[in-house]
């Protein structure tokens, strides 16, 4: 039986935190079950960030290091750059020409981005940001992607999406199929909320073992646990929520916590170990394929052509059903 496909992508902020890496942990494992096409989205960046263009280019290829040295593997998987397949932008200009405008301007999030970013000085009353669901929309049934690994905050987005997909096969003809989410978990930051760099509470994916020590001495564990003696509920532990990701071991975590033969001093400290250890491995991989940027340049240009077969095909279909030459 042929595998689902699944799509997803990250934008290139340059920024790379651990909750990017968890995101891309769980695409590692989804890589061996699914069908995956994992896109750098550079024209999403634009959405929201469209004034400096300089460090674009770099951008994309250091989250392509990032990708490449944590294990997603460009045989299993198409890497590609979402610019480097034009027709992402076709779909997306003929699925804005049958979307109704208040589909779009009644997502959750996008008042809240909108006011979020406005504070923050940024002119971001474009139709580029109003239409980034669409965009997102056309990257995934470019590929008739079924799958589709999402934050639960981005479950709205995807619903939107399954209308559009919905409204098209009702006009013309039903070419695509409505992917289904599967919910990632989110890795919080420092302090319990969202991992942001605008909350200030980011581990940077690139920080050294001081730095990672530092930040996870800082973490907040169980507000009850006051005392070494009193037992601790892993499950509303950020620390916790870490050791799941890095400490293969961390079923005993839990136990230790629930009987409190572990104090959290001492939890933290072969927590930031763990992370030590992993990310030295990781780094010192990106370390060596840094140095060969050329490679890296083709496994995105051979991804972008095999993704690009396979979004022609799609678009000569999509072109037919709609009487466009
Ligand atoms: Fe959290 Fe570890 Fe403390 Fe338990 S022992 S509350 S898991 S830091």
């Amino acid at each position: 039986m042929a595998k689902k496909r699944i799509f997803s992508g990250m934008q290139p902020s340059g920024r790379f935190h651990m909750g990017n890496y968890q995101v891309l942990t769980n695409w590692i494992k989804l890589q061996e079950e699914y069908d995956c096409i994992f896109s750098i989205v550079d024209w999403h960046s634009l959405t929201s960030s469209y004034e400096d263009t300089s460090k674009l280019p770099e951008r994309i290829e250091t989250m392509a290091l990032d990708w490449l040295s944590a294990g997603l593997d460009p045989e299993k998987n198409i890497i590609f750059v979402q610019s480097h397949v034009k027709e992402h932008a076709e779909l997306h200009l003929l699925l804005s020409m049958m979307t109704p405008l208040s589909w779009l301007e009644r997502v959750p999030t996008y008042k809240d981005k909108l006011q979020q970013l406005g504070e923050m000085g940024k002119e971001i009353n474009t139709y580029g940001f109003l239409g980034y669901p669409e965009l997102m929309t056309a990257d995934i049934i470019l590929y008739k992607a079924n799958v589709v690994p999402v934050a639960e905050d981005q479950l709205p987005h995807l619903e939107l999406s399954r209308e559009i997909i919905r409204r098209f096969a009702n006009l013309y003809k039903p070419v695509f199929p409505e992917p289904q989410p599967i919910l990632s978990p989110l890795l919080p930051g420092i302090d319990g909320r969202k991992m942001s760099k605008s909350y200030g509470n980011e581990i940077p994916y690139a920080a050294e073992p001081d730095e990672i020590s530092a930040r996870v001495r800082l973490m907040v564990t169980d507000p009850q646990r006051v005392k070494k003696t009193d037992p601790g509920n892993p499950d509303i532990c950020t620390v916790y929520t870490f050791h799941k990701i890095f400490s293969p071991e961390h079923n005993e975590i839990t136990g230790h916590c629930r009987n409190a033969s572990i104090g959290c001093v001492e939890c933290k400290k072969r927590l930031a170990e763990k992370m030590i250890m992993t990310l030295a491995d990781v780094h010192g991989r990106r370390r060596e394929m840094a140095k060969n940027p050329e490679k890296i340049k083709e496994l995105l240009a051979y991804g972008a052509e095999r993704a690009r077969k396979i979004a022609a095909t799609t678009m000569e279909e999509v072109r037919s059903v709609m009487n466009l030459g």
